[in-house]
């Protein structure tokens, strides 16, 4: 159905990112496919030895509750919205979720009032205004923590099926900002075995009880006593996609970790965020936070 009725007809589940946009005309949907009475897609398989299968439609709080969930993942599904919010919200929807920036997430008067900008119904960035792309951000908490845990995301489209890893699902672009067709369905996230791995995740934003992301961090590390066999640190609300901080990665394979090595490994990580005038609080003081955010996730991975 969704293939078949092109660019106007959009997917749904919760909605609770979808149906605010649409009323502020930032879509043009004129038929929406909703996705959240499919049961194939609301439930939790498998265990944290052998790896979970996460149906798409199944809800941030059931996730953020779930036992054999990791503990990084659980944690950035309870850090999504508000409670309300959580109960509605899914996790294809997350993953899924459109690009945020100050000058698109408004009223259609207000868009209107400023003259437009490029993500919809104008021609420039509003931000960069000799930028000839739109650098809108990637805000989706649950994202960073199952590109750094290594999962895959199952996509079924009138084409068949198809799973790519998780971070092969975006792009850097803030318009064009996922790897699939519009008409593709996320129908699972797959999250391999535990196999040792601690996972934490740490979120910055105006308010703790609703805002999105401006600088979140999402880890994964193996260690091997007080040395670091492998990690992986990925950022949220710091570019148009989840931002990989390898520098970070490569850093911490193989060492001690000790706070120097925290500190270091903070300042990689940071090097390849770019936070715009675009979102809540300053840009500057969020990039400095980077380094913050990415030290408090490693000594809580760690310490799990
Ligand atoms: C006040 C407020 C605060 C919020 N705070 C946060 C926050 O802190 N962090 C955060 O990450 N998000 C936040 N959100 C956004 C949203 O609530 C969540 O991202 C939520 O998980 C979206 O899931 P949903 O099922 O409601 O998605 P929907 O709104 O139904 O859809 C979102 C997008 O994903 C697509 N989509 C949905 N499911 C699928 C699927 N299975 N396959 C393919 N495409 C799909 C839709 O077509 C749409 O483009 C907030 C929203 C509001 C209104
Ligand atoms: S980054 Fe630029 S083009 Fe993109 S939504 Fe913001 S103002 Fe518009």
């Amino acid at each position: 159905m969704a293939a078949e009725g092109g660019a106007t007809t959009m997917l749904v589940a919760g909605g609770t990112d979808l149906y605010p946009n649409l009323k502020r005309r930032q879509f043009a949907a004129d038929t929406l496919v909703g996705l959240t009475h499919l049961p194939e897609l609301r439930a939790i398989g498998g265990d944290a030895a052998g790896g979970c299968t996460v149906g798409a439609a199944v809800t941030l709080s059931a996730a953020a509750r779930h036992p054999d969930l990791p503990a990084g993942y659980a944690e950035a599904a309870a850090l999504v919205s508000s409670p309300a919010l959580r109960n509605a919200g899914t996790i294809g929807g997350n993953l899924c979720v459109d690009t945020r920036c100050n000058y698109y997430n408004q009223s259609q008067e207000w868009r209107k009032a400023i003259g437009y900008c490029m993500k919809k119904d104008g021609d420039i960035c509003l931000v960069a205004p000799s930028s000839p792309r739109c650098w809108a951000v990637s805000s989706s908490d649950t994202a960073p923590v199952a590109i750094a845990l290594g999962g895959t995301v199952v996509l079924v489209g009138a084409e068949g099926e198809r799973e790519l890893p998780v971070a092969a699902l975006y792009r850097d672009d803030g318009i064009d900002y996922l790897q699939k067709q519009p008409w593709e369905v996320v129908t699972a996230l797959r999250l391999p075995p535990a196999g040792g791995v601690r996972s934490a995740y740490v979120k910055l934003r105006r308010r703790g009880s609703i805002d999105f992301p401006i600088a979140g961090c999402g880890v994964a590390l193996r260690m091997d006593g007080d040395t670091v066999e492998w990690a992986r640190v990925v950022l949220s609300g710091v570019g148009s996609h989840p931002v990989e901080a390898r520098g970070a990665d490569e850093l911490l394979a193989g060492r001690r970790l000790d706070e120097e090595l925290i500190t270091a490994a903070a300042a990689a990580a940071a090097k390849p965020a770019k936070p715009l005038d675009n979102a809540d609080l300053s840009y500057v003081w969020r990039k400095r936070m980077v380094r913050v955010v990415v030290e408090e996730a490693l000594r809580k991975a760690a310490a799990r």
